[in-house]
């Protein structure tokens, strides 16, 4: 799929905003000159499309092979890896948006219907917006941002899905280099290196697994 750049007005600095509504993703450099292609990492995800609406899907999980190296999950839909995006009316979503859905249940946050004032498009958080509810969202599908009255934090899958808190064992584990996280959406499970636990112990400091999960994946929105 090709980049649809548009202008998007200034920032506040003054300097113009370009934004690729095919990718989700910024087109701007520093000085406020266009790009060419926008500055999504993975534009091939793009290639790839299930609607989940038409599709039977029993279960969707997620799973970060080492979160330590690689922030980048792999889908995992009806037991099968799926590596693209997913539609739903108009809503498209990706790995980032299962991400979202992880650290707002493991910090306990409602998901609310959230909708762009400009663009119509429903709104939804990840990376640190997912655990800190905000009145100011900036919108993927067109770069915008906008306000709504009470901080909240939104979720399109949450729209689709009947989400269940995460039950997490009263456990600690201790983590050397590796940390595999795998997290079912449906189910409620979220394992560490195949287990359900709630603190992890690493390079001799005590984390809340929610804590260690947010810091890691804080910028993945
Ligand atoms: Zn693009
Ligand atoms: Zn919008
Ligand atoms: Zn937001």
């Amino acid at each position: 799929m090709k980049c649809n750049i548009e202008y998007i007005g200034k920032s506040r600095q003054g300097i113009n905003k370009y934004y690729c509504t095919s990718h989700k993703a910024f087109a701007y450099d520093k000085l406020g000159n266009k790009l060419d292609e926008c500055l999504c990492v993975n534009k091939e995800i793009y290639n790839n499309k299930l609607n989940i609406k038409s599709s039977l899907i029993n279960n969707i999980s997620i799973r970060y092979e080492n979160i330590l190296e690689n922030v980048i999950p792999k889908i995992i839909i009806n037991g099968n890896e799926y590596n693209g995006i997913l539609e739903y009316d108009n809503c498209i979503l990706t790995y980032k948006d299962f991400g979202g859905i992880m650290l707002a249940k493991l910090n306990n946050i409602p998901l609310e219907i959230v909708k762009c004032s400009h663009c119509q498009h429903y709104h939804s958080d990840n990376g640190k917006f997912a655990y800190t509810p905000h009145k100011t969202h900036l919108c993927l599908y067109c770069g915008h941002l906008f306000r709504v009255k009470e901080k909240n934090v939104g979720s399109e899958l949450a729209m689709i899905y009947d989400i269940p808190k995460i039950k997490l064992e009263d456990k600690l584990l201790k983590l050397n280099d590796c940390c595999c996280v795998e997290y079912n959406m449906l189910m409620g499970i979220l394992l560490v290196n195949n287990q359900s636990i709630n603190k992890i112990l690493f390079e001799n400091k005590k984390y809340d697994i929610a804590e260690f999960l947010n810091h890691i994946l804080e910028n993945e929105f």
